[in-house]
């Protein structure tokens, strides 16, 4: 564990055990630091915000937790074990499901088959899918079917269940988008910048989505700009900047934190 980790770990190791532990990540392109030796802990069942002024390091974080980009240096557990470098697809069957900051859907799939989308291999999928298992599938199949339409009449989405998604609203795509995360009942849900282009109306919508995720005890990393709706619905909080983490607590503890206040004045 590197000095910066000990010294930012403290507060969070008192709130319980650590579903994610990332220490000493960095990722360089050419001469720019994106992450630069970067550590911290996710409490599990919290919902930790990780914050921080343009160009911080949060979606690169983010990026190599889930799989995406592979990390320079450090290591990232899960559980206790290691998914650093891990392809995406990988880093999904052990639980880490990501969003993205532009919602992405897929346009020409209905709203129920980007729900489907979303559901874990079926344990009888492939070779083993023979007529031994075809009954087994089918009841999966029926529960996906069932969970997916208990997720839209949530979603508010039901009417929209047969309609193409590249047609609903920014806010509407974001939705879809969480719903196809939720199919999947992550251990790790990875959140980045969920209210980016949604209307003022659906915001609170996905605010409220949210924090209800936290109370049924999801544990969420969620990279968000709106400050107001880290403070309502994150605990702790990890702020970033220049690559690196300036401090991990309570948001109003960080918002007094004078590096913090400099890093969102200069940018
Ligand atoms: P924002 O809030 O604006 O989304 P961020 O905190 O998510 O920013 P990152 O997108 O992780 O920040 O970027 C961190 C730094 O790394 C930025 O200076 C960015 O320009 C740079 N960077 C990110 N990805 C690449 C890349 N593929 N190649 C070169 N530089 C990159």
């Amino acid at each position: 564990m590197s000095e910066q980790g000990d010294a930012l770990l403290t507060h969070v190791s008192e709130q319980g055990d650590a579903l994610l532990a990332v220490d000493g990540l960095a990722k360089h392109y050419g001469g720019v630091r994106a992450v630069d030796g970067v550590s911290f802990e996710v409490p599990r069942g919290s919902l930790t915000g990780l914050i921080g002024p343009n160009g911080a390091g949060k979606t690169t974080v983010l990026g190599m937790v889930a799989g995406a980009i592979k990390p320079d240096h450090g290591s990232i557990l899960l559980d206790g074990r290691s998914i650093a470098g891990l392809p995406p697809y990988r880093a999904a069957h052990r639980g880490v499901i990501r969003t993205f900051q532009a919602a992405s859907v897929f346009p020409r799939l209905t709203v129920m088959e980007n729900l489907l989308l979303g559901v874990p291999p079926w344990s009888g999928e492939g070779i083993s899918a023979s007529l031994f298992l075809r009954r087994k599938w089918h009841r999966e199949e029926r529960a996906q079917l069932m969970h997916a339409r208990e997720l839209l009449d949530r979603l508010d989405l039901t009417q929209h269940a047969d309609s193409f998604a590249g047609e609903l609203s920014g806010g509407q795509k974001r939705l879809v988008e969480l719903g196809r995360a939720m199919m999947t009942k992550p251990s790790l849900l990875l959140l980045d910048e969920p209210m980016a282009g949604v209307s003022r109306t659906l915001v609170p919508v996905i605010e409220g989505l949210i924090g209800e995720l936290r109370e049924e005890g999801m544990t969420v990393l969620l990279v968000e700009h709106e400050l107001g709706v880290v403070e309502r619905l994150c605990s702790p909080v990890i702020v970033m900047a220049q690559g690196r983490v300036l401090i991990q607590g309570e948001m109003a503890e960080c918002r007094a934190h004078p590096e913090v206040r400099r890093a969102y004045l200069v940018g």
